[in-house]
């Protein structure tokens, strides 16, 4: 009885820590894998959940992106 209380109280606590990673992991909005996200703005200027990975390559990308139409015109 007493082995099975202690194996409970160690469920319990494995319990308490998967809860507590899976709290700390989103969906990123952009390649849609599971992964420690940050919230940051998407294309449509909404807040959306994105991986380290994914953050970075729209901050770089979104610059060069606007006014890029405008300046092959001119
Ligand atoms: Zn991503």
């Amino acid at each position: 009885m007493q082995e099975a209380l202690a194996e409970f109280k160690e469920l319990k606590q494995i319990k308490e820590n998967v809860r507590r990673n899976i709290n700390a992991l989103e969906c990123c909005w952009n390649c849609q894998r599971i992964s420690e996200c940050e919230q940051g703005l998407g294309e449509s200027a909404a807040a959306v959940w994105l991986c380290t990975g994914c953050r970075r390559k729209l901050l770089t990308c979104r610059p060069g992106r606007t006014g890029a139409s405008w300046q092959h015109s001119a």
